[in-house]
Formats: structure tokens, sequence, C-alpha cells
């Protein structure tokens, strides 16, 4: 089977294996979908591979982005600086009323656009209308887990459940197994407990995790506490949504530090949202008390109506600087810690093995930065320029499940002219409808 070669590049690992070093220099083999090889002078071994020069180049996994609405890119700038319900309930849920199939077609078209141009390999999806999202991750080329959201009161309840069914038959393992699916109940405040127990009694007949919005504002808390007696967190250990299965939980703000054991007991995979928490003014996540506690936190940037892009690199430096100045303390999240959430770290929260670092065996889902940069120069610590210093339009090439799929940052697998098109177009007509 051929292969590829990166040859001399810098290489960033993220693996937790022996080797003492963070960085160093060598080539990455890569056969079929997998990583072959990490070392040194490879090409000798791997004579009939096609060769990448890594030259003045980083190699590491790409990035996971734990928890998006990728279509929510049609509304990207249409609201802002509102306060969150004026926003969700005057602004956003009247537009998404309107958005049909192309739009979510075209609108997750765009997202995945600006994910593999700015480094993200694996996204974390909830959002209806998820055949067209699915369909546009299987012809681009790109790593999803995908849910449909589900609201488990009103009309469309049993629906919900139904056709997250439906999605898990068609979707689960398609595109070569880059596809894997989830349960979405949107949150507590809108999936009663009882109907939180018939998709935990699904998840667990079709062997799939949960992806939930869990404990996001100061208002969710004093709402649930009011009706159930419990916090949001603790009334779902209640109901046992943690044992016995994986569960995908974005923001996790406003916790209690009872609620923090339970998230790191029971390893709950933890999407934090910093752009999105600081742009609706949520708050902020308690993620240094929860890393402490051994907790699994990944990074993600929530939905472009509340970020307002879907870059992982920004999200990173956002997330480090964020909690340094809450804590009063420099010392917190330090690069390393970040740019982990943002690979491995997040590959655990949503569940995925093989995926996150560059070593044997792992998907070959990798990154070349160019290093030729005014602002990543002088290089002293590879890992802190990633961090507060790289930029997206550094990135060169992409390759995900073992193909190139971005080179020279030209995107192979998608019409990237035809994409903005469609967005700017569908955009203009989904904001003027009656
Ligand atoms: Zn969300």
């Amino acid at each position: 089977m051929a292969g590829l070669l990166i040859k001399n590049a810098l290489i960033v690992p993220m693996d937790d294996c022996s080797r003492a070093e963070d960085w160093f220099k060598g080539d990455v083999a890569i056969e079929g979908s997998l990583i072959k090889e990490v070392g040194e002078s490879l090409q000798e071994k791997y004579p009939s591979f096609t060769v990448l020069n890594g030259q003045d180049s980083l190699v590491m996994p790409g990035f996971i982005n734990c928890h998006t609405h990728a279509a929510m890119t049609m509304l990207r700038g249409y609201a802002d600086d509102l306060p969150l319900m004026t926003w969700l309930e005057e602004m956003i849920w009247p537009r998404e009323a309107h958005l049909d199939r192309e739009d979510i077609y075209w609108g997750t078209q765009l997202a995945i656009l600006e994910m593999i141009k700015s480094g993200t390999t694996t996204f974390a999806d909830m959002y209806f209308y998820m055949d067209e999202t699915a369909q546009a991750v299987l012809e681009s080329g790109i790593r999803a887990s995908l849910s449909r959201g589900m609201v488990g009161s009103g009309a469309t309840a049993e629906l919900a459940l139904e056709e997250s069914v439906e999605f898990i038959q068609t979707w689960q393992g398609q595109g070569e197994g880059r596809i894997t699916c989830m349960f979405g109940p949107h949150a507590p405040y809108t999936c009663p407990p009882a109907y939180l127990e018939r998709v935990m009694a699904l998840a667990d007949d079709w062997g799939v995790g949960i992806h939930i919005h869990l404990a996001e504002t100061v208002d969710e808390v004093a709402k649930i506490t009011k009706q159930e007696g419990l916090r949001p967190v603790e009334l779902m250990d209640s109901i046992g949504l943690f044992q016995g299965r994986h569960v995908l939980a974005a923001h996790c703000v406003h916790l209690s530090e009872k609620e923090i054991e339970i998230l790191a007991k029971n390893k709950v995979g933890i999407a934090h949202n910093p752009e999105s928490n600081m742009k609706l003014a949520s708050g902020i996540a308690p993620i240094s008390q929860l890393l402490e506690k051994g907790a699994f936190v990944g990074l993600g940037t929530d939905g472009a109506a509340s970020n307002n892009n879907l870059d992982m690199l920004e999200e990173m430096r956002t997330c480090a600087l964020l909690h340094k100045v809450a804590a009063m303390d420099p010392t917190v999240l330090p690069a390393k810690q970040v740019l982990r959430m943002a690979t491995k770290g997040g590959a655990k929260v949503l569940g995925l093995e093989h995926v996150g670092s560059l070593a044997v065996g792992e998907k070959a889902d990798l990154l070349i930065f160019d290093l030729k940069k005014p602002h990543l120069t002088p290089l002293y610590n590879p890992l802190a320029n990633l961090v507060y210093a790289a930029q997206s339009s550094d990135l060169k090439t992409v390759i995900i499940d073992g193909k190139i799929v971005m080179q020279e940052r030209q995107v192979l697998t998608m019409d990237e002219e035809r994409i903005l098109f469609e967005a700017e177009k569908r955009g203009q007509d989904l904001i003027h409808k009656k």
C-alpha cells in the first residue's frame, strides 16, 4: 500500500510515551489511514512512499473541536452584543426556523472549509437536518462525531427519538469510520428527566454516547434547582446519566465543588468553550480545578453565532489567557496543557480511540505548519509558539485519515468558490425571510 513520508520536520507528537522531549526533529511515515512510524531517517525504510519535505515545518496532530453547531455559520455576525435570552429568542431561534436542508448542507460545508483551513481534523456537532451535515462530512474527508439535537418536550419530542435512531442506523461508522454518532438531548432545561432516561436506554441499545449542554448559565442552574431541588450536574448524576456510558457535556461553567467531583469521578467528557462563554457572558468554567481532579477536558468553539469563528488556535490562546487572568496566576494552564486539551485530551472527551497524537497505530490526522514566519521567530519553544503566536494562515497542509485534504492552503476535497457563493447567497435570503 502506498504511503506518505514527511521528512525532516519538527515533530510535536502530543503522545504519552516515554520520550522525554515534547518536540524533536524527524520523519513521520503514514500508511493507509494510520501512522506507521515516527522516527529518524525513515526514507530508506519506506522507499516507495511519497515524500513531503518537512524542512522549516512543524508537524503535529490535528485539532479536535469538541463542541460546535457547524451550520450556525449561516448566522455568523447576524446578532451580536445582546443578552443571551434576547439573542436566542428574538434573533437566533426565529432565523433557525427558516433554515432548510440545503442551508444546513452549505452552512456545514462552510464550517468544514473554515475548520480544515484552521487545523481542525475532528469535530463534535449537534444540530438538526443532520443527514445533510453527515453528507458534508463524508464528502469533505473530515472526521466528526454527530448528534441530532433533541428537545424533550412539545410536538417534536417523539420524532426526535425516532429520527435520532434512524440517523445512527444510517451513519454510524460511515466514511471508513470517520463518522461516529451520539444521541443529542439538548440540555437538562429542555429535556426532562423522564425523557433523558429514554434517551439513555436507547444510547445503551445502540452502544453510542450522549452529547448534552450542561450548566452553561446562572439561569439554568437557578431554574433546575427550583424545579428539581438539585443542581444540573447533581440532577444528571441522580438519574444515572454518567453511569456506564460515554457522555460529552458542553460548557460545565457553573459547578459546585461536589459537581466538579462528580464530573471528574465519572470521567465525563467536558467541552470547554471559552470564547462562546465570554461573548455571551455566561461565566468562566473552573477548568484548572476540573483538571486538578483528573477530569477529561477538551476545547470547543461552539457555533459561529456565539464565537464568531471556528479557529482552534485562537480558542487555545483565549483559553490560556482567560484562566490566567481569572486566577490572577500566570502559571495556570500552561501552553502544553492547553495544546493537550486541543488534541489528545479532546479525543478522550469525544470517546475516540487512536486519534489525537502522533504515535504508531494512531489515525493519521495531522497538520504541517510553515515555521518561516516573523511571528514564529525565534523558535525556542514550539508549544508556546503554537498556543500564543501561531495563526491559521501558517498552516500549509492538512492530512486526515491518511489523505491529504489541504495542500498549500488549497482544500482539495471541497469547492471553495462555490461554498462561499452559496453561503453568502443563502445567508442574505435567510435574514430577509418573513
Ligand atoms: Zn452549544
